[in-house]
């Protein structure tokens, strides 16, 4: 009997065991097939939307530190620099006209003079003589009182113009060149007389004769330039064939028409159809050009309040 309650025993042990054995195993295996399932699982299931990763505060852009906005350059090759407005082309712009050329104002053939600008008793260093027709081309230099006396630094020039309307088959007489200061005084004194005036003006304010000292004929630099011999120089001179070939051609001779009519107020003179005054052919060009009488042309080199820059003394 006790052998079988020993065996008994012995296949209670064995099957507790076993059963504890088989119990452990299907643990195992019921443990490794859910892992593998869930490997499988995982290796086909749609990845779960990862959340969105919230983007790091980033600083706002700073805008650059621009100073202020440039304006966009012109493309010009070369910067013009601006005239300065105190100087001749900046006072020409200011006026619309062009450049004026690049001359010498100091120059003896840009000295001013008129009602408001005495040459005093002035003389000229040198003194040339005409013939009044231009019937002969030489030039004199010894008193001569049947010719027309001009300063010599113009005289080939004027002698050239004459010869030049002569050749155009014109008749041209130089009426009137040089006068000296005492000359002028009694020349004024004169033609006051015969107008019933005291001042040398016309009703209109206009000098017919100017005092001594102002006379452009005492600088020697102009000449009265008519068609034949007129004991009076007037309007009426306007009208010949001479005086119309003398304006049109006078600037290629360095002559200016220097009282044109609608300028009175400026030059303070009449207007007067026989009167050219030499002042080169550089300025007289620019001066035909843009309509300027010589006070004009002059007061594009002159300081608002002063005298022309480099102005001769005479
Ligand atoms: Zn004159």
């Amino acid at each position: 009997m006790r052998v079988l309650r020993f065996l008994g025993i012995v296949f209670i042990v064995i099957a507790l065991a076993a059963s504890f054995i088989l119990f452990g195993l299907r643990y195992l295996y019921t443990d490794a097939s859910d892992q593998k399932a869930l490997a499988a699982a995982m290796a086909t299931a749609v990845p779960s939307p990862t959340p969105d990763q919230t983007p790091a505060p980033t600083a706002a852009p700073t805008p650059e530190a621009t100073a202020a906005p440039t304006e966009t350059p012109e493309p010009t090759a070369t910067p013009v620099p601006t005239p300065d407005p105190d100087s001749p082309e900046g006072r020409a712009i200011t006026l619309g006209l062009p450049k004026p050329p690049e001359i010498d104002i100091g120059s003896w053939e840009f000295t001013l003079v008129n009602g408001d600008n005495s040459i005093g008793t002035y003389v000229p260093e040198q003194l040339a003589y005409l013939d009044q027709t231009a019937a002969q081309t030489d030039i004199q230099y010894d008193y001569n009182g049947n010719r027309c006396p001009v300063d010599a630094r113009i005289a080939q020039a004027l002698l050239d113009f004459a010869l030049g309307c002569k050749q155009a088959g014109l008749p041209v007489f130089l009426s009137s060149g040089y006068r000296s200061y005492n000359e002028q005084v009694q020349n004024f004194q004169r033609v006051c007389q015969n107008n019933g005036v005291t001042d040398g003006k016309d009703a209109n304010g206009h000098y017919i004769t100017m005092p001594a000292g102002c006379s452009e004929h005492q600088l020697a630099l102009c000449c009265d330039i008519t068609d034949i011999y007129r004991p009076i120089k007037n309007k009426e001179i306007e009208n010949t064939a001479t005086f119309q070939w003398l304006k049109e051609h006078c600037a290629e001779y360095g002559f200016v028409h220097r009282f044109p009519e609608g300028k009175e107020d400026i030059t303070g003179v009449m207007y007067e159809p026989f009167h050219f005054r030499y002042v080169g052919t550089e300025a007289t060009a620019y001066m035909m050009e843009n309509d300027l009488c010589l006070e004009e042309f002059l007061a594009l080199y002159r300081d608002v309040n002063g005298p022309a820059e480099g102005a001769p003394s005479v």
